[in-house]
């Protein structure tokens, strides 16, 4: 499935089995928000981001209405993974939204805005998908940050 942004005409595309297994995982950890790091690759011409795989967190703080991965041990992770696969990176993070709506709080758009200036696995432009969900639906928001500002992209 694909998201775009028509202002900045950017896309994100990710494979429906992925999203699934991300919604699958997230739901474990009801009540409490819990994600990951995302990986994938951009196209040639930087336009389109293709989110292929994810790398769960060794450590993590998860609760009701916060979600706050641990770096630490993370690079190995990412580095085994890059041995076997060196044209994919680091592009971004995903987290629940338990009983909620995929907004980012002021707290996620802090958190992607230190990512792009000094994280531990820094890029320019991370992304953020955000899973909302409760008993009976489940909603996706896919953002990423352009010039230190979040952008919401939308299935057409
Ligand atoms: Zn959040």
């Amino acid at each position: 499935m694909t998201w775009t942004n028509i202002n900045i005409g950017l896309k994100i595309e990710i494979q429906d089995k992925l999203l699934d297994s991300l919604i699958a995982i997230g739901k474990c950890h009801y009540p409490n928000e819990f994600g990951g790091f995302l990986i994938g690759f951009y196209s040639e011409d930087y336009r389109q981001l293709n989110i292929t795989d994810h790398i769960l967190p060794d450590k993590y703080k998860g609760t009701r209405y916060l979600f706050e991965r641990d770096a630490t041990g993370i690079d190995d992770k990412l580095k085994e993974f890059y041995n076997q696969n060196p044209q994919k990176y680091y592009v971004g993070e995903w987290h629940t939204h338990p009983d909620n709506l995929p907004i980012p709080s002021s707290t996620d758009i802090d958190a992607m805005k230190s990512i792009a200036a000094h994280g531990d696995v820094a890029i320019k432009n991370p992304a953020l998908l955000i899973i909302g969900y409760n008993h009976s639906k489940v909603e996706i928001g896919f953002y990423a940050l352009l010039n230190h500002k979040l952008y919401k992209y939308d299935t057409l």
